[in-house]
């Protein structure tokens, strides 16, 4: 379960105050596939990277089971990143020197695993995102949809609470998208993972649990 409350995020660009999250509050259920909506601007990445810890709120509660996330320490914070949240972005940020296994191993690595047991973990997620005869690929010897499902089987090697997608489908032509999206969904509902993804894809945004709206760093609307 995570809880956000009274979120605020102000960014000082040389002495000009932009107020890009002003009072969020939202419980979200563990096991929830929730997708952010609303225009440029008004404040998706930035509420996205902040339940993700990737960045402190100016002022303001992010609660993961109880416990606020932002009163851990750097190292906490970096450890309870790697363990727990998993991310996925439209540009998927994949190591090119590195195959597709190496890739996919990187999260356990950080954590300390063998190679062995790393390389084993990675496996069986690459055979989960349909990728086990591309294992030995490296990035630019993949197709975009392969690529962001290396990302996905990345992002979710720890088995995270929570993934956290910005426009995971953007870059895909739909039918790959949407094998994207079945994916979230299928790990959503094999490991209880907590599914949060902002699109700007009705369709893809139709297929989640709940939604919220976003205007001027405010949620103007929830379902
Ligand atoms: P969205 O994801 O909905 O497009 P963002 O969260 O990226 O919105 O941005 C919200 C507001 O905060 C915008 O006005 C944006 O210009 C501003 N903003 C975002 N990141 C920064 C930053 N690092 N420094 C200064 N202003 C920022």
């Amino acid at each position: 379960m995570i809880e956000i409350s009274d979120l605020t995020k102000v960014y000082n660009t040389n002495g000009s105050l932009v107020e890009a999250l002003r009072g969020v509050n939202l419980t979200i259920p563990q096991s929830t596939t929730l997708v952010i909506e609303g225009v440029s601007g008004s404040g998706k990445s930035t509420l996205l990277h902040i339940i993700g810890s990737l960045d402190h709120p100016t002022d303001g509660i992010v609660k993961y089971n109880g416990e606020n996330i932002f009163d851990k320490n750097e190292e906490e914070i970096a450890e309870f990143r790697n363990n727990k949240v998993g991310f996925v972005f439209q540009f998927h940020y994949l190591l090119n020197e590195f195959d597709a296994l190496e890739n996919v191993m990187m999260p356990a690595l950080i954590k300390g695993s063998s190679r062995k047991d790393a390389a084993l973990m990675a496996t069986e997620m690459l055979e989960k995102v349909g990728l086990s005869q591309r294992i030995n690929h490296r990035p630019g010897e993949l197709s975009g949809g392969e690529q962001q499902r290396v990302a996905i089987a990345r992002s979710i090697l720890l088995k995270p609470s929570v993934v956290l997608a910005d426009e995971p489908t953007g870059n895909l032509d739909q039918k790959t998208g949407s094998a994207i999206i079945d994916l979230f969904f299928r790990l959503n509902q094999d490991f209880n993972t907590t599914i949060i993804v902002v699109t700007h894809n009705t369709f893809v945004s139709s297929l989640f649990q709940k939604k919220i709206k976003l205007l001027d760093g405010q949620i103007i609307n929830e379902q």
